[in-house]
C-alpha cells in the first residue's frame, strides 16, 4: 500500500515538474537568448517610389536558437509579448541600431522604423526608453515606430503620442487593413504612416476584392495627409501600379531581402551606384 502512493505521488511530482519546467523554458529562452547573444537585427530597405532612393529601413529581429536553430518571429514575438519579453527585445534593437548609427546614412530623407507592441506602447515605457536609448545619439536620423497589434485595439495614451511627437518619432500604424487594425485607430492615433500589409500587395493583379480595399486605402491616407508604405513589393506590377498610386515608400522582395544591419552600408553603395 505504502510503495503504491509513494510511487504515485512521485509520479504526479515528475509530472507536475516537467510541465513546469516545459512552461518556463521557452521565456526562459528568450531571456537567456538576449544574454547569449542569439538574437540578432535584421534590416530591410525601404525604397522611395518616385526616385528609386533608399529612403529608410525597416529593422526586423533574428533569433538563432542554439537548440531548435532559427524561430521565425512570428513564433516567438507573440510568445515574448505574452511572457512580458517585448520590452527587452525591442530596447535590444533600439540598442543595435544605436550602435550602428555611425555606418547608416545622416541625410535628412533617410528614416529608420522599428516595430514596437503595443503593450510595450501602453506604459509609456517606450517613450523613455527612446529617449534613454535613442535621444543621446546624436545627430539623430528618423525614427518611425511601426505599432504592431495582435489582440486587441490598444488602450494608448494620448500622452504618449504626442509624447513621442515631441521627441520627433512619426508613428506608423502596420498591416494596416488586418486583424485588429482598424479605421478607429486613423481617428484615436492620428498616424503619420500607415503600412498597406502584404496581403495587398500580393492582391494586386489577382484578387479584385483586397486589390479594391488597397485602393480605398491608399485614397484614404491620401484625403488625411498620411503617408503610404507599401510592404510585402514582389513584382515590378506590383511596384509600378502603387507608384502610379501616389504610395510614398515600396519595401519587398524585388529590391532587397531583410539582410543583418551590418550588410546594410555594403547594400546601399551597391544600390546608390547603380
Ligand atoms: P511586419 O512588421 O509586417 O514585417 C514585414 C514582414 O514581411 C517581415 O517578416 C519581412 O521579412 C517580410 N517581408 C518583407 N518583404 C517581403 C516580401 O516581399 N514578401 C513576403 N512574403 N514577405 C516579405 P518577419 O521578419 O518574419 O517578421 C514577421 C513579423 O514579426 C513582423 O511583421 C513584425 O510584426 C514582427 N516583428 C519582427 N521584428 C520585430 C521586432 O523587433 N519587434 C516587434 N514587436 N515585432 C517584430
Ligand atoms: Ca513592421
Ligand atoms: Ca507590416
Ligand atoms: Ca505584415
Amino acid at each position: 500500500q505504502l510503495p503504491l502512493a509513494l510511487l504515485l505521488s512521485l509520479l504526479i511530482g515528475y509530472i507536475v515538474w516537467l510541465a513546469t519546467a516545459n512552461r518556463m523554458s521557452l521565456s526562459w529562452q528568450i531571456s537567456y537568448g538576449i544574454t547569449a547573444n542569439e538574437f540578432m537585427v535584421y534590416c530591410q530597405p525601404l525604397i522611395n517610389a518616385q526616385s528609386g532612393d533608399c529612403d529608410g529601413i525597416e529593422l526586423l529581429l533574428r533569433w538563432h536558437n542554439a537548440r531548435q536553430g532559427w524561430i521565425p518571429p512570428d513564433v516567438f514575438i507573440p510568445l515574448a509579448e505574452r511572457e512580458n519579453l517585448i520590452a527587452p527585445l525591442t530596447r535590444f534593437v533600439i540598442d543595435k541600431a544605436v550602435a550602428q548609427l555611425p555606418n547608416l546614412p545622416r541625410c535628412p530623407s533617410f528614416h529608420i522604423a522599428i516595430n514596437v507592441a503595443a503593450s510595450h506602447f501602453r506604459d509609456r515605457a517606450i517613450v523613455e526608453d527612446l529617449q534613454q536609448l535613442w535621444w543621446p545619439a546624436n545627430p539623430l536620423p528618423k525614427l518611425v515606430v511601426e505599432l504592431t497589434e495582435r489582440d486587441a485595439l490598444p488602450v494608448v495614451d494620448q500622452k504618449v503620442i504626442s509624447q513621442l511627437h515631441s521627441i520627433g518619432v512619426r508613428l506608423a500604424i502596420d498591416d494596416f487593413g488586418t486583424g485588429h487594425s482598424s479605421l478607429s485607430y486613423l481617428k484615436d492615433l492620428q498616424p503619420d504612416v500607415l503600412k498597406i500589409d502584404k496581403i495587398f500587395t500580393a492582391a494586386i493583379g489577382t484578387d479584385a476584392i483586397n486589390a479594391t480595399v488597397t485602393d480605398m486605402v491608399i485614397s484614404l491616407a491620401q484625403r488625411l495627409n498620411i503617408s503610404l508604405v507599401a510592404e510585402g513589393v514582389e513584382t515590378a506590377e506590383q511596384a509600378d501600379y502603387l507608384r502610379e498610386r501616389g504610395v510614398d515608400l515600396l519595401q519587398g522582395y524585388f529590391y532587397a531581402r531583410p539582410m543583418p544591419i551590418e550588410d546594410f552600408p555594403a547594400w546601399l553603395a551597391q544600390h546608390q551606384a547603380r
